[in-house]
């Protein structure tokens, strides 16, 4: 750590401030991510050893924020990641929107690229949102924020706690008390992210989990076993019903988006977690190779950094960590404080 003279703070998420900090011999300017540990009863910081166990895996793309070293540090680690100017929250609180086309194209392939990559390495993110996008100064956009990554076991025999994903991205199988999920929940949340950039606000803003699924619900219909047959078995599916309602075709949700776009947006927006347009597919959809094309990253909005520091900056949805991820599920399942939410009155 004496190596790194610190420059400011530039952030503070859940699990750690952010600083913004500079090489002493090279010069090199970094972030740097104080992890506090949160010890298990077995003494693994896991927080913080999933985070580098990810991105160890991972550090090779461009599309992903490259992790450039680790110190032991007091009680928990510092990560010493790439600096990058912004991230994809601030950019778009202070762009004019909605953005131009080519934009919304240009991020969503950079970040599609990222996602991909991820996934090729059988990784999930579990908390992709504008927040976790950090932009660089030149306008690449790169993924973040690993914390919540764990190695996917692609058997699907591991069981996830269900509570990932900050809440206006997550997932309906996630909404639904899932514990085995796979990819799917990404590509969701991709979904969302690139219906918040055509509409220029976050598609289904939920201020609780059942008012979220009713968001979702409100735009993609009731779901059926018909059309998901795998919902019956979700642990919540018979707590929460909602009285039976039709899909609303998406260009009436978003007249100004372009077909291509809409029929890109659906793909993802899909109840069957395996019927979502996979990242690597996704990339060659007509919508990135019809007019206008992505916008080249010089063209993009410029990077705003504010001038102090951002704790907390980013109004939003609670995070993830508000529910007490680490928790052993059985005690999560008895907590009624975590299932409130999901048991309907009477
Ligand atoms: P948390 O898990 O606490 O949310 P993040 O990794 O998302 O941690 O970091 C919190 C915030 O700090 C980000 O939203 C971003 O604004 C800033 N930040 C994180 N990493 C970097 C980085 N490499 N360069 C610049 N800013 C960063
Ligand atoms: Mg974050």
């Amino acid at each position: 750590m004496e190596q790194y003279c610190i420059l400011g703070r530039i952030g503070e998420g859940a699990h750690g401030i952010v600083f913004k900090a500079k090489h002493v011999e090279t010069g090199e300017i970094v972030a740097l991510k104080k992890v506090a540990l949160r010890r298990l009863e077995d003494g693994i910081p896991n927080q913080a050893l999933r985070e580098i166990k990810a991105l160890q895996e991972i550090e090779d793309s461009q599309y992903v924020v490259q992790l450039k070293a680790v110190f032991p540090h007091g009680a928990g680690f510092v990560l010493a990641f790439e600096y990058m100017l912004s991230d994809l929250a601030e950019v778009l609180r202070h762009a004019q929107r909605p953005l131009a086309q080519a934009q919304v194209k240009s991020y969503l392939q950079m970040l599609l690229k990222g996602v991909a990559f991820c996934h090729a390495n059988n990784i999930v993110h579990r908390d992709l949102k504008p927040a976790n996008l950090l932009i660089s100064a030149s306008g690449q956009l790169k993924i973040a924020d690993f914390g919540l990554a764990r190695v996917f076991s692609s058997d699907g025999s591991r069981l996830y706690t269900h509570q990932v994903a900050t809440r206006w991205y997550r997932a309906p199988e996630l909404l639904y008390g899932a514990r085995q999920y796979n990819q799917g929940v990404d590509l969701w949340a991709v979904g969302c992210i690139l219906g918040e950039l055509l509409n220029g606000s976050p598609l289904f803003p939920g201020e609780n989990d059942i008012e979220q699924l009713c968001c979702v619900l409100r735009i993609l219909g009731t779901p059926s076993p018909q059309v998901w047959p795998e919902i019956t078995e979700l642990p919540d599916y018979n707590k929460i019903s909602f009285k039976e309602q039709a899909p609303v075709p998406l260009e009436e949700v978003l007249p100004d988006a372009s077909p291509q776009a809409l029929d890109l947006l659906g793909r993802f927006l899909l109840y069957p977690p395996l019927q979502r347009i996979a990242a690597s597919q996704a990339l060659l959809h007509q919508y990135f190779f019809t007019a206008p094309l992505p916008a080249h990253p010089s063209e993009l909005p410029i990077p705003h950094r504010p001038g102090g520091p951002t704790p907390k900056a980013h109004p939003g949805p609670p995070h993830v960590h508000d529910f007490h991820v680490d928790q052993p599920l059985e005690e999560s399942l008895l907590n009624p404080e975590l299932i409130r939410p999901f048991i309907l009155e009477g």
